[in-house]
């Protein structure tokens, strides 16, 4: 599980970063709003703690633009005591909860928590886009109604693009994300996994559309078809 925090005060940013790390999240750190909105609109994140007072750009208008852009990640306001305005705001523009500040860090992770929880039994526990379909529970990923036998990093990687149809990914972002590197091993571990799932799609007999979903974009990476 992965929280993007974006805050800007380095003593609330470093326990809320080592208590959510304690339970076993990674926790990507942004002390401005310009950078957490880039990194919030173009990561992928279980989920984003925002806090409204931001240097660069606020916390209101940081969700606002994700929202209009489709981004569903379950996003967690930090507001100051007096800022009740802007929780109602923040909720009625599409945040999940907020925690008024000051809050014992065992609080948030718990409300995290329950999002997460809530999220999971809603709407993500199944992907289907087109004749795909992954379930993450059972971890079974079926193709125009056939079981596809991936391994679990390819699993991974099939969830990962399939969140996002339409959307390339570079090869660094999908590493960091699936293979959980942040440097490039100068490999080409990418390709090789996408290949593999391919050659296991494609040996279904599945007639016109059994072409593979993801698709190679030149010079940059890949993406998942939008399919029908
Ligand atoms: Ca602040």
């Amino acid at each position: 599980m992965k929280v993007l925090l974006v805050e800007d005060e380095q003593k609330i940013a470093g326990f809320v970063s080592a208590g959510f790390k304690e339970q076993g999240f990674a926790v990507e750190h942004c002390d401005n709003g310009i950078d957490g909105y880039d990194r919030a609109s173009t990561g992928v994140y279980d989920a984003i703690v925002l806090d409204i007072m931001l240097p660069g750009r606020d916390g209101l208008s940081i969700l606002k633009s994700l929202r209009k852009a489709g981004n569903v990640t379950p996003i967690i306001l930090l507001t100051a005591r007096n800022e009740l305005d802007d929780r109602i705001d923040g909720l009625s523009l599409g945040a999940d909860d907020y925690l008024a500040k000051p809050f014992f860090v065992e609080e948030l992770i718990a409300r995290v928590q329950a999002l997460l929880r809530r999220v999971s039994g809603e709407r993500q526990n199944v992907l289907t886009v087109g004749e795909l379909r992954l379930d993450r529970i059972g971890r079974e990923v079926t193709w125009h109604s056939q079981s596809v036998d991936l391994t679990g990093r390819e699993f991974n990687l099939v969830e990962y693009l399939m969140r996002s149809p339409g959307r390339v990914f570079t090869r660094t972002q999908i590493l960091e994300h699936v293979w959980d590197y942040d440097f490039d091993p100068s490999t080409n571990v990418v390709d090789v996994c996408i290949q593999r799932i391919r050659k296991k799609m494609s040996s279904i007999g599945a007639g016109a559309d059994s072409e593979s979903p993801i698709e190679s974009v030149r010079g940059v990476g890949y993406r998942f078809r939008k399919l029908p």
